[in-house]
């Protein structure tokens, strides 16, 4: 019989598997026991749908036996099977979704090895404790069986055998002990009972061991000494009761994130846990998650949203859409609800009134959380609005922003104050006396947004002003407009009302109206006036309208060809020399104005990081000019 060969990237797995020193080798037993419900839930959906395949529903159930002289623990199910090709195909690759991250992973060094062992590794996770695995199995697609065997690296066979009943037995033959490893351990009952019921509990089939009880025997005579006698009986070890069913108090953090990890293939465990019971109109348990990380494929066009949809303990739907708004995309989870008919379409399910009243229910749900998150486990909420801030932040304005109200009070911005987040709430409670608006500043960074020319002004006054470093920021806070009747206002806008002497300023822009218009013609904006905001900086760009420079940039960097413009104004500071500078040039040589004017210009458009037309002529004109 010819060998064949594992896939390469199978084979790294493998061979990581052999030689693991990862410590919680345990999850073995987890990997094999999951896939064998995974292929007796095949085979139910498969008779729901096939008139051909008849099961009955009680025969359903997995089984473990051990050997403890040959060494071998056997996994058995009843479920669908496997076909020759199936045997190639499903154990010759890394198929698993679990495993697919793993996949993703490129440069796997030693220490991440613990990391990979959380995945979820499925099948060749066996190879941590075995040296040897067989696997008999009976598709029901396929009257003749087959045997897969392998001793690891070197390779697999596949040859016909015989089996009677379909599904599938998964033989290991564990390895021998070492000095840092008691393999042994797992060839006892005590042992397998405790991963079973440690890791596979939720399990909805029965998983039945042989177990030994002592009974008392039968007393022939009323005299006679109590006699026991070892009798060993098929047991049901796991409680089938699902983990979401279960009251929160008798359920431990650490199981909650073992069920996380195991069902969501993540290696780090939940930020949050949600569990969620509700009776009424509309009945069901709920049992949601916040990741601490975006999972690998969040940012591609194949994440799909959704909560595992349950009627009454059996699964209808997988990711049903409809249970989660876009902006929680990122929560995971179950629902099981009475309410809600086994044999639901997927285009019905959207009609439903349960799963309707269920999502608001749970959206609500949600977001009350989340707000208590905020005062009761602020370093975890801003971990997870750090990552999933900018969901909630598209929700406020998607849809001509219907859902602003309900998200506004989550959001986060960065406080000029602390440096730190604060929520608009308690932007509003800081609020110095005398303060109207809300004032945010936009710029790539905290450090380019603290060196603006604008926010000198603001500072000054004392009040607080929100940092927008993210693209979406500034639309954000469009789409709210206010907060508690407070209106948010740009510190780059042209029409901030801060100034001090307002009437000076405005005199001042009367007498120089000529220059000031003679220097918008040469620069081509929408206006250029004196400040008296500046302190130290001799120019600043503010704009007019709703479109600020910072949205310029971001509307203009995505794909399409409508260009938009702000309205820029240069804003020039009266009490800077440059200011008598652009006077007398202005009066004594016109072509020197220009010049001035452009450059001035251009820093500006520099501070803002915005491009500069033709820098090649303005780095010119500014040698020139200090040549002089
Ligand atoms: P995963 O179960 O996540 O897909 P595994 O590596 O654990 O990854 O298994 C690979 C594939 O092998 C499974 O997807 C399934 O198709 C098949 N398989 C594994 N165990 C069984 C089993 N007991 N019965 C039927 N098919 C199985």
């Amino acid at each position: 019989m010819r060998k064949k060969e594992f896939k390469s990237e199978s084979k790294r797995l493998l061979d990581l598997m052999i030689n693991s020193i990862y410590t919680n080798k345990d999850i073995f037993l987890r990997e094999l026991i999951s896939n064998a419900s995974d292929a007796i839930d095949k085979l139910y959906y498969k008779s729901l749908t096939d008139k051909k395949v008849k099961i009955n529903k009680e025969d359903l159930e997995i089984n473990i036996n051990y050997d403890k002289d040959l060494r071998t623990i056997t996994i058995s199910d009843n479920g669908c099977g496997m076909t020759e090709a199936e045997l190639e195909n499903n154990l010759g690759t890394i198929a698993k979704s679990g495993s697919l991250a793993f996949k993703e992973m490129n440069d796997v060094s030693k220490k991440d090895i613990d990391i990979i062992g959380q995945f979820g590794v499925g099948f060749y996770s066996a190879f941590m404790v075995s040296d040897e695995i067989t696997v008999i199995s009976k598709s029901i697609e396929d009257n003749t069986a087959h045997k897969w065997h392998s001793k690891g690296l070197d390779g697999y066979t596949i040859e016909d055998c015989e089996k009677q009943a379909n599904g599938t037995d998964i033989i290991l033959h564990i390895k021998e002990d070492t000095e840092d490893e008691k393999y042994s351990d797992y060839l006892s009952e005590y042992k397998l009972k405790d991963l079973i019921k440690k890791y596979s509990d939720y399990i909805r089939y029965p998983i039945k061991m042989e177990v030994t009880h002592e009974h008392l025997k039968p007393k022939k005579n009323e005299k006679d000494e109590d006699e026991y006698e070892t009798i060993k009986e098929l047991e049901t070890i796991n409680s089938m009761i699902p983990i979401w069913k279960k009251n929160k108090k008798d359920v431990t953090d650490d199981e909650y994130s073992s069920y996380y990890c195991d069902t969501y293939y993540d290696y780090e465990k939940p930020l949050k846990v949600i569990s969620t019971s509700v009776e009424g109109l509309v009945s069901y348990k709920g049992l949601l998650f916040i990741p601490s990380h975006a999972p690998y494929d969040f940012y591609t066009k194949e994440y799909e949203k959704g909560l595992s949809l349950y009627s009454n303990g059996v699964l209808i739907m997988d990711k049903c859409s409809d249970l989660i708004p876009d902006y929680f995309s990122f929560v995971k989870g179950v629902i099981d609800t009475e309410d809600v008919s086994l044999n639901i379409s997927r285009e019905m399910l959207q009609k439903t009134k349960a799963v309707n009243v269920i999502s608001k229910n749970i959206e609500t749900k949600i977001i009350k959380e989340l707000k208590e998150m905020i005062s009761e486990d602020r370093d975890n909420y801003i971990k997870m609005f750090k990552v999933f801030g900018n969901n909630i932040k598209f929700g406020i304005y998607n849809n001509y922003g219907v859902d602003k109200e309900k998200l506004e009070d989550l959001v986060m911005f960065t406080s000029s104050k602390t440096k730190d987040y604060i929520t608009l709430k308690e932007y509003v409670d800081n609020m110095v006396e005398g303060q109207k608006d809300i004032y945010y500043a936009s710029g790539d960074t905290i450090e380019k947004i603290d060196d603006l020319p604008q926010i000198e002004q603001v500072k000054e006054k004392d009040y607080e002003i929100l940092y927008l470093t993210d693209y979406v920021d500034e639309f954000t806070l469009n789409a709210l407009s206010s907060y508690e009747g407070k209106q948010f206002k740009n510190v780059s806008s042209a029409d901030l009302e801060l100034d001090e002497n307002k009437e000076e300023i405005e005199k001042l822009n009367e007498t120089n109206k000529d220059m000031l218009t003679a220097i918008k013609d040469e620069i081509g904006v929408t206006e250029v006036k004196f400040t008296n905001k500046l302190k130290k900086h001799p120019v600043c760009l503010t704009s007019k309208g709703n479109i600020s420079v910072e949205m310029e940039k971001v509307i203009n960097s995505m794909p399409g060809d409508d260009n938009i413009n702000a309205q820029i104004v240069l804003e020039i500071n009266e009490n800077h020399p440059i200011a008598d500078k652009l006077k007398t040039s202005y009066k004594k040589n016109k072509d020197e104005f220009k010049k001035i004017s452009q450059v001035l210009y251009s820093e500006a458009r520099l501070i803002e990081g915005l491009p500069i037309e033709n820098p090649t002529m303005i780095s010119n004109l500014i040698c020139e000019l200090i040549s002089k």
